[in-house]
């Protein structure tokens, strides 16, 4: 059975060999075992059901709640010469029955329809007059409470279709893959523990790379320079920054795209056309760009300004190398940014919902400050039980700069934290290591600590971002309020101790000098 699933990757797709997990998960289907699987991005989900429902007799419904990509997938497979069509409201009343009508007569190996399809019992008693060879979830997180984007009508399907006397093998999948979604949808639609087909959250395609310490729109016009051919997304935090980068970018020549909730729907969708069909390379734009566009050859996305949390900025960043082929994901970061993010939280009209937000911003800014591999950070915070090496391609393992000793230093912050109480952001204890005669300082009077002044020899700037490090890698504990207030942790007393160094990258090249931390030495 599965030479015959290589035979049609090679006829049809024309690819040699199949990727991580597609084997596996075709295998299962095709000895009618109900299957889930889990992959990233671009890992090839479709290709898990579409070669199963050429291998197998009758039709393949898939159900897919993203409306917007029902036409690409259709057309991708009539372009391979395979019969397929999708039913959805974008098709008028007489164009969708026409299609349930042919779909009925067996005409197509593929029918693509939205969860809603399921509302009337009509559609239903449709699929119990047919053969089918198998009904696949798309985007299966969305029938799960858990999921980031449940649809209470896609769930509901699930009983429905145990009613019906054909049920052929039942195939999710979905790249969201925390315990609770995978748990969920096991149960739901009855798939054993060891049909589970799991290749974790890692996009090997993808590299990660952190930038401080620059000009960023004088960073954004070098890259974009530097790849004239090739497709990007920059995001910005807000429209007046989107508006601002566009308008400098063309300019100096580059021609851009744009992309924000503030222009209209036609201005909008115009864009987005452009850019899907490669007419515009360079798309700058908010976080509203991204939702259902099935772009597979983004080979950049720049982040203009640090995100709100890591959960936004893998799926914005993960829109570059839907294709398999190598995506380059930067983030452009600054400590204004923390401040940004900050305010918007504030802005946020659910109370309730406020300190989790900022929890999952701390652990944002401890991904920009953190000397770990980029990969590996995001993985461990999906809790992915299949993270392992180190990538080997993100700036934190590439970096070219030298190790530096900080445990001395490491020690005087710490030792600062502690006089001052506990009870103080990054902020001020950075200004009471450098000397300042800030206010605040004199107010709480920390003048008078021993520790006042200790570290003057680096700039207000260095020093906070060393507090970041410091709090990135577990030796300070930002707590989880509106403002962090910080704290020693068991790693900080091992420090103050002498029973661990602290050993810090130092950047090698950086154009910004104060920036630059081993220019003081
Ligand atoms: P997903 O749905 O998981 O995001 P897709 O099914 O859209 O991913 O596949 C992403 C890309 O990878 C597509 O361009 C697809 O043609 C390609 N692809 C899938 N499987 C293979 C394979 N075995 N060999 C080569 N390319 C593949
Ligand atoms: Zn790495």
């Amino acid at each position: 059975m599965i030479e015959k699933a290589e035979r049609l990757l090679q006829t049809y797709y024309g690819f040699s060999s199949f990727r991580k997990g597609q084997e596996q998960a075709i295998r299962q289907v095709l000895q009618n075992e109900n299957t889930l699987a889990v992959m990233p991005t671009g890992g090839g989900k479709s290709l898990c059901y579409q070669i199963p429902g050429l291998a197998l007799e009758g039709t393949a419904i898939i159900i897919s709640p993203l409306i917007s990509l029902m036409k690409d997938q259709v057309d991708a497979l009539v372009a391979y010469g395979i019969s397929a069509t999708y039913i959805n409201s974008s098709l008028s009343a007489t164009e969708q029955r026409e299609r349930i009508r042919d779909m009925e007569k067996g005409r197509y190996q593929f029918v693509y329809v939205a969860p809603e399809r399921f509302d009337s019992g009509a559609f239903l008693a449709t699929l119990q007059r047919m053969e089918l060879s198998l009904i696949a979830f798309d985007e299966a997180h969305c029938i799960s409470q858990w999921g980031h984007d449940f649809r209470p009508s896609y769930r509901s399907i699930v009983p429905t279709l145990y009613q019906i006397p054909n049920l052929p093998v039942l195939m999710a999948l979905t790249a969201t893959a925390t315990q609770e979604v995978i748990q969920d949808i096991q149960r739901l639609i009855h798939v054993e523990p060891d049909a589970i087909v799991n290749t974790g959250f890692a996009r090997e395609n993808l590299s990660f790379r952190m930038i401080k310490g620059r000009d960023k729109r004088d960073f954004v016009k070098e890259y974009v320079k530097s790849r004239p051919e090739e497709a990007g997304i920059i995001y910005t935090a807000t429209r007046k920054d989107a508006d601002h980068l566009q308008q400098y970018l063309e300019k100096e020549g580059y021609s851009t795209g744009k992309y924000h909730a503030g222009m209209s729907e036609n201005q909008r969708k115009e864009m987005q056309t452009k850019f899907v069909r490669d007419e515009i390379t360079t798309i700058v734009a908010t976080n509203a760009f991204g939702m259902g566009i099935d772009k597979s050859n983004v080979r950049y996305v720049i982040h203009y300004s640090m995100p709100m949390n890591i959960e936004s900025y893998y799926q914005e960043a993960g829109r570059a190398g839907r294709d398999g082929e190598p995506g380059d994901c930067v983030l452009l970061f600054s400590s204004q940014d923390i401040q940004l993010q900050r305010f918007l939280i504030d802005q946020s009209p659910v109370e309730e919902k406020k300190k989790e937000e900022y929890a999952k911003l701390q652990s944002m800014i401890n991904y920009c400050h953190t000397s770990m591999c980029l990969q590996q950070y995001i993985l461990e915070y999906f809790q992915d039980p299949n993270s392992t090496e180190p990538c080997g391609k993100c700036s934190n393992c590439t970096h070219d700069g030298k190790e530096q000793d900080m445990t001395k230093e490491a020690q005087m912050v710490l030792s600062c934290v502690k006089r001052m109480g506990q009870a103080f952001g990054a902020g001020l204890t950075a200004k009471v290591l450098k000397g300042s005669s800030d206010k605040k300082v004199r107010q709480f009077q920390f003048e008078d600590l021993p520790t006042y002044g200790l570290l003057s020899h680096y700039t207000e700037k260095q020093l906070t971002r060393f507090i970041h490090f410091l709090t990135a890698e577990g030796y300070l504990n930002p707590g989880n309020g509106r403002y962090p207030t910080l704290q020693l942790t068991s790693k900080s007393v091992e420090v103050l101790k002498g029973q661990k160094p602290v050993i810090m990258l130092i950047e090698s090249t950086t154009t910004n000098v104060e920036e630059n931390y081993n220019v003081e030495y």
